[in-house]
């Protein structure tokens, strides 16, 4: 390669990452502001090639993931924000599939695949010709025939991008929403409010902190992950009926003192 090609090769990359951070910026703006709507789209993947997981991303619509705006915007509501938070799309079936959620919990290894999970979003948004958005979702679909166990899910506040691993079953709806919002949390600032034994941590991670007595509770915090019933033991909830946002995960988002 000739040194001309070569540095504007270089060039290249510079501006786009230069486009990169230029539209986390603007967008961070407008996450920590509340003034105008955030655009999310959420897209499906199959992600096991099974004939039954196509089958059920081919009878997704945006109706199923409605739960999952109400749920963001009821809560910022509540904590004063005035206009609708988020608009959710539904942007149907991508058929490239996101790199791999690493299984160990390496710090290297974690910084090389976000690089390499933004690398790819910004490659499916450059593909994508219509339309588009603020933060991106893409969802993992596997059958459940076939999958017992599924890694975990990634929000990316740096990103603005997640994705998430869920089951491709009408059953999992409830529980698959209720992963897509703990998620898209992540991408407006949220951190995790659970112990490493999945237990949620007093009080952050609690729906009613302040409750007598304490347990068992009756709600999850959308970042607690659970509705502890004990000190020992947390249920997971089926549907975001059962989750609402708590004040220590609402002050990260920015929704006091506007
Ligand atoms: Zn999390």
């Amino acid at each position: 390669m000739s040194k001309k090609r070569r540095y504007i090769r270089y060039l290249v990359l510079l501006l786009i990452l230069f486009a990169v951070a230029v539209h986390e910026v603007i967008v961070d703006a407008k996450i920590s502001s509340w003034e105008q709507t955030l655009e999310v789209r959420l897209f499906a993947i199959n992600a096991d090639g099974e004939r039954a997981t196509n089958k059920y991303i081919r009878s997704l619509k945006q109706a199923d993931f409605k739960a999952v705006e109400s749920f963001i915007n009821r809560g910022a509501e509540r904590y004063g924000i005035t206009i609708k938070a988020i608009n959710f799309t539904y942007a149907g079936e991508l058929i490239s599939r996101p790199p791999d959620v690493p299984l160990e919990n390496s710090v290297l290894g974690n910084i090389i695949w976000s690089l390499h999970f933004r690398a790819w979003a910004l490659y499916q948004s450059f593909q994508i010709k219509d339309g588009s958005s603020d933060i991106d979702l893409f969802i993992n679909y596997f059958d459940t025939s076939k999958t017992k166990s599924l890694r975990h899910s990634v929000g990316l506040k740096g990103g603005l991008i997640g994705v998430i691993n869920g089951f491709a079953d009408n059953g999992y709806r409830g529980s698959n929403n209720v992963v897509i919002a703990h998620e898209l949390m992540h991408t407006l600032g949220a951190t995790d409010k659970y112990n490493q034994l999945n237990q949620p941590a007093h009080p952050g991670g609690f729906a009613a902190p302040f409750q007598e007595p304490l347990f068992p509770q009756r709600e999850a915090e959308i970042m607690g992950g659970r509705i502890p019933l004990s000190a020992t033991k947390a249920i997971i909830p089926d549907n975001l009926d059962l989750v609402v946002i708590g004040a220590f995960t609402a002050a990260e988002l920015n929704w006091y003192g506007l």
